[in-house]
């Protein structure tokens, strides 16, 4: 991966995006791809990039990675200045106690540690029991009620702390690769297409979304006004290389291996082929899945937004989802985005995705 790109997927998982809360990773985006398309916003914090093919009445292409991040939200500041919080999006209680967070207060960002009993004091059948969310807390330090409430207010929302790091060969972790991993290939896939010399034969537009873990609702708005005839998602997907992952539940999918692509009810059988095949082509190592169901991604909602849209997903292996160690292949990201920029060139009439 190129230096600059990689600078960019470092400063966009490092900004804070929980749910509602997306515009410091949104102003990442939005700088990033600045200076090669035309970029908007909506009232949603949706960030829309557009880039204007070579021919008219060019069919409209929506790409769409979205931009926040599971997190916390602070609920209740108890007598003793510890704080209480809910989950933004899906959080698993087992690995939160013990976990450095940050809250994203108005005066900047607030340090805190995930607080837990020690071990010594637990009885035994408390250790084989998981903590619940609403009794963990999270301590900043404050003597009291009031000095917690100087720098922290009820509604403010909190991440685990910690960035991008590399780990042996291209592997590299971070929290917030879902879906961070799928913005960054948005931008570069339209970096890597306005910088070439062929021009585009669709009209396209790259779009970092808000609030999908919270019901894919930035997506919903923002294939409403993008009005596409082809979509593309991009999202992580549940590596099964990991000792503790069933291949039964989501094939034989592994890091370094390619992007994913799934087919089912959700996937247009022929943008599926013409991905596969432009795949093939290129020589671009791919995976292959089957979501025999509505998948939980923005293609779900793109898909069935106004009167239809062809829609298809493209997935990066990911490990450990919705940790604050999740971990994937940089290959992949690189592969997903030649995928993406080869397929684009290939599409010329938006009527081969009508089925018959
Ligand atoms: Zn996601």
């Amino acid at each position: 991966m190129r230096k600059e790109s990689y600078d960019f997927l470092s400063r966009l998982v490092a900004a804070p995006s929980p749910s509602g809360y997306e515009q410091p990773a949104q102003r990442v985006f939005r700088e990033y791809v600045a200076p090669f398309a035309q970029v908007s916003s909506d009232v949603m914090g949706n960030v829309l990039a557009f880039i204007k093919g070579g021919r008219q009445e060019a069919p409209r292409v929506m790409l769409i990675g979205h931009s926040d991040e599971i997190g916390f939200q602070v609920k209740y500041i108890d007598d003793n200045g510890f704080i209480y919080f809910g989950a933004i999006g899906g959080v698993d209680p087992h690995l939160t106690p013990g976990q450095r967070v940050h809250i994203h207060s108005r005066g900047g960002t607030v340090v805190g540690v995930i607080g837990k009993k020690p071990i010594h004091l637990m009885e035994a059948k408390d250790r084989e029991t998981v903590v619940k969310l609403d009794s963990q807390y999270i301590d900043i330090g404050a003597a009291n009620k009031k000095e917690a409430e100087q720098l922290v207010r009820v509604g403010d929302p909190a991440t685990f702390a910690g960035g991008l790091e590399k780990l042996h060969g291209d592997r590299v972790t971070s929290r917030g690769f879902d879906d961070k991993a799928g913005s960054f290939v948005v931008a570069e896939v339209l970096r890597k297409v306005a910088g070439a010399a062929k021009k585009l034969p669709v009209d396209l537009y790259g779009v970092s979304s808000v609030q999908e873990e919270v019901g894919l609702r930035g997506g919903t708005t923002s294939s409403y006004t993008v009005n596409p005839d082809i979509g593309i998602c991009v999202e992580v997907d549940f590596s099964t290389d990991q000792p503790d992952v069933e291949r039964k539940h989501n094939g034989d999918v592994c890091l370094g291996k390619g992007p994913i692509l799934p087919r089912g009810a959700n996937i247009n059988p022929a943008l599926f082929d013409l991905l596969a095949d432009t795949a093939d082509r290129e020589g671009i190592p791919v995976q292959f899945t089957g979501i025999p169901k509505a998948t939980g991604t923005d293609a779900n909602v793109m898909q069935i937004s106004r009167s239809g849209v062809a829609t298809a997903l493209v997935k990066i292996p990911l490990r450990y989802m919705h940790t604050p160690v999740e971990l994937l292949s940089l290959a992949d990201l690189d592969n997903a985005v030649k995928l993406i920029a080869a397929t684009l060139y290939r599409i010329k009439d938006k009527r081969v995705f009508i089925p018959e």
